[in-house]
């Protein structure tokens, strides 16, 4: 029997026969990506508020008007609307779509480098993590515990029935990691906030070993970020603008560095 020619679902890592296509893969973990970014703008804008990411439904900021799911469609809606509100033409910012494709393709990314299986309950997680990390610590400069202590459990507790053998490495990276940024931060006061180390530590935990490159890589990016650069959400504000000399990067969420307090 001749192989099919063109790309195939087993060339992504996927196992399974007949179900879907590459591409048809390619698009699912596009559209799920799509559809979590557009969960991580809640994310983004409620956490740091101390609100509920569950209830109530968005509305617009301007007239209050409750956003219809029509209206809701990640980037889609967005495009259609040209950037306003159906009712009061209120301009919605280009923060949503943008974190919406940005996650979209993310997830596409890891998919197509990482291959579809049982490790992306790890992976995309992770890669939802950062990208609501980045977006509250560039307008906060915090870090929510909020979501590290989820992720830490969700990662420890995924690590125990998926891959219980590697359990004590990302148990040692996290650690490790942890008290690595800690010494960072105590030597350097105002470099870092508590919560790039924590962030490390978490890191750790999803990515064992490669935390360190992980952490080279950030260190080397983050002071090339501005948080001017990353386009206000709505109502909401960046509390403080970020200091004009680059100190310490802000670990590991491309944020700007942290003002000394
Ligand atoms: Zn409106």
């Amino acid at each position: 029997m001749e192989a099919v020619p063109g790309l195939q679902a087993d060339q992504l890592g996927y196992s399974g026969r007949g179900l879907l296509s590459a591409p048809g893969i390619a698009m699912v973990i596009g559209l799920l990506g799509a559809m979590v970014g557009s969960f991580l703008n809640v994310v983004i804008h409620r956490v740091p508020l101390g609100e509920s990411i569950v209830t109530p439904r968005s509305r617009c900021p301007g007239c209050g008007t409750q956003i219809a799911s029509r209206d809701n469609l990640p980037v889609v809606s967005w495009l259609l609307l040209r950037g306003k509100c159906r009712t009061c033409a209120e301009p919605i910012s280009v923060r949503y779509p943008v974190v919406e494709a940005l996650t979209a393709v993310t997830f596409l990314a890891v998919g197509l480098a990482r291959g579809i299986d049982s490790d992306l309950a790890f992976e995309l997680p992770f890669a939802a993590m950062l990208i609501a990390v980045a977006g509250i610590d560039i307008d906060h400069r915090i870090v929510p515990n909020k979501i590290l202590l989820p992720m830490a459990g969700w990662g420890l507790a995924a690590s125990a029935v998926l891959r219980p053998g590697e359990l004590p490495e990302l148990a040692i990276a996290g650690a490790v990691a942890f008290l690595f940024l800690l010494v960072a931060a105590l030597l350097r006061p105002g470099g870092m906030g508590m919560g790039d180390v924590k962030l490390a530590g978490v890191m750790g935990l999803y990515l064992g070993a490669s935390v360190a490159p992980a952490m080279l890589v950030a260190f080397a990016v983050g002071p090339g970020w501005e948080s001017q650069s990353w386009p206000a959400m709505g109502q909401v504000r960046a509390s403080a603008e970020c200091p004009s000399r680059r100190s310490w990067p802000s670990a590991v969420s491309w944020a700007c560095s942290r003002a000394p307090s």
